[in-house]
């Protein structure tokens, strides 16, 4: 059977590692049930030196090895696949993930050392992939979901591949082969008073993809509505507007928690579904998951990604007394206008009364922002903070960002590449932290203001924004209104 090296990419050189990988986890496992010999080698939670990474990689003969990860891993990626390309020479190197699934050739042609790129979901693709190696075949011609250099070099895009249907046929994480007392180490987490005390944090899908399409969002094409299409003589990957959500039963969910709770202690869960308080609009969903919750994981505190227009007091009150501490909630803006050109499915009164909601029901409201919007203005900054100010919220504005996959990608290109002297790579190997500036698509400010003005929302210095008000309409002959 194949000998599999899994690389976790670090993720964030400044943060310290707290998330177990779960997709990784996932593959790792299924591979493993498929019989293969599989190790996995957790930079993100080691942070090893160029040189161990090498060491590590001689240190087997690997038939294949496997990285990926979202755009944020890029530069870690790039640097791993260099160096596995000149240790493991006769390994076969796959990448997958969102880093490469919306722009395959672009990213197989920065990087020659990968031989295969899996271009949206992994787990039937990877499992066939491993399978061909196994009987020494390297026709990757009938292998769909891939792109592979042909003998002769050129880049090949095979069909996409289907989403898997039946999510609970996936095997639990391979949780165990991962060095999770490095994980637990930073288990607490800065988001409700449960997640703070957390000592054995984990992370759970019940959930792949959102029925919601923002316009930033870099999660379209993963999750079910990626296609490809032949155009200039070459197949090229279409993220289309179908929207594909699956879910596992209440069953897989439950048994998964209590699982980790019986292996490893665990104290604390994080769903990292793309938005799990859509999937409790679910009735017949909820109801048999809160019944099984009690029963098996009372006690088990829990945080979980929402959105404004899907939460009511009923349900909240609900999943509040499941144990849950905090919503993550991606309000974006407290401006109509912005939220509506950003497709967010949401607006002003809807984000202001979730997040009343969610404190009444005494759940602490997550409230991520994003500043530099294409149609930010001095209106929807100072709606903003007024927002927070009535709310009684504190938020510390993401940049706004066209991540490769998503609508502003497209909209954007030439604006990126202008930005970046038309290299697409100095984009990728910039997109480490949306906290950080990458790529100005507001219309009405520059990088300057926007960084100036993300500073004063978050003092809430309302006063010295509509004096640069004042100043920037002056420079172009206007007045406030
Ligand atoms: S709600 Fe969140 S996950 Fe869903 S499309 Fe919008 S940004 Fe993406």
């Amino acid at each position: 059977m194949a000998k599999v090296l899994f690389i976790n990419p670090v993720i964030r050189e400044s943060g310290k590692p707290a998330h177990v990988p779960y997709g990784l986890a996932q593959l790792a496992a299924l591979a493993m049930r498929e019989g293969h010999k599989v190790q996995v080698f957790d930079a993100n939670a080691w942070r090893p030196s160029d040189k161990e990474i090498y060491a590590v990689l001689r240190a087997d003969r690997w038939d294949v090895v496997a990285t990926g990860g979202l755009v944020t891993t890029y530069g870690f990626i790039k640097k791993t696949v260099s160096i596995a390309r000149k240790a493991a020479k006769n390994s076969l190197i796959v990448a997958g993930g969102g880093f490469i699934t919306p722009i395959p050739h672009e990213v197989m042609g920065f990087l020659p050392e990968v031989d295969i790129g899996i271009v949206g979901e992994a787990y039937i693709t990877l499992m066939e992939i491993l399978k061909s190696v196994d009987a020494g075949e390297d026709d990757w011609s009938r292998v769909k979901g891939i792109i592979y250099r042909s003998p002769d070099g050129d880049l090949v895009l095979n069909r996409e591949r289907e989403l898997l249907e039946d999510v609970d046929s996936l095997p639990f994480p391979a949780w165990d082969i991962f060095p999770l007392d490095i994980y637990f180490q930073n288990s607490s987490l800065l988001l409700s008073e449960e997640s703070m005390l957390a000592k054995r944090h984990i992370g759970v899908m019940a959930s792949y993809g959102c029925p919601f399409r923002c316009k930033y969002c870099f999660h379209l094409g993963l999750s079910g509505e990626l296609s490809t299409v032949e155009s200039n003589g070459r197949r090229d990957v279409l993220i289309t507007g179908r929207r594909k959500v699956r879910h596992h039963s209440p069953e897989y969910v439950v048994d998964l928690v209590r699982s980790a709770k019986k292996r490893f202690g665990i104290d604390f869960v994080s769903f990292y579904d793309e938005n799990f308080v859509a999937l409790c609009r679910n009735k017949d969903w909820f109801d048999e998951f809160s019944r099984r919750w009690l029963k098996s994981c009372r006690g088990i505190h829990w945080g979980a990604t929402a959105h404004a227009a899907m939460v009511n007091e009923n349900i909240l009150r609900k999943l509040k007394g499941l144990g849950c501490s905090h919503l993550d909630y991606g309000l974006e803006s407290f401006s109509d206008e912005v939220l509506l050109s950003a497709g967010k499915g949401s607006n002003s009164r809807i984000n202001s009364r979730a997040v009343t909601m969610t404190m009444d029901a005494g759940i602490r409201p997550i409230p991520n922002q994003i500043i530099g919007f294409p149609d930010e203005s001095f209106e929807s900054i100072k709606a903003d903070v007024l927002a927070w100010k009535k709310l009684g919220i504190r938020s510390n504005p993401f940049f706004a960002t066209p991540y490769p996959g998503s609508e502003w990608y497209y909209s954007y290109k030439d604006l990126i590449l202008k930005q970046y002297g038309g290299d697409l790579q100095l984009f990728l190997l910039s997109l480490g932290d949306a906290k950080d500036i990458t790529c100005n698509i507001s219309k009405n400010f520059n990088t300057v203001e926007l960084l100036g003005l993300r500073e004063l929302m978050v003092k809430g210095d309302l006063k010295r924004i509509e004096d640069y008000e004042e100043t920037y309409l002056k420079t172009r002959g206007r007045t406030a209104r």
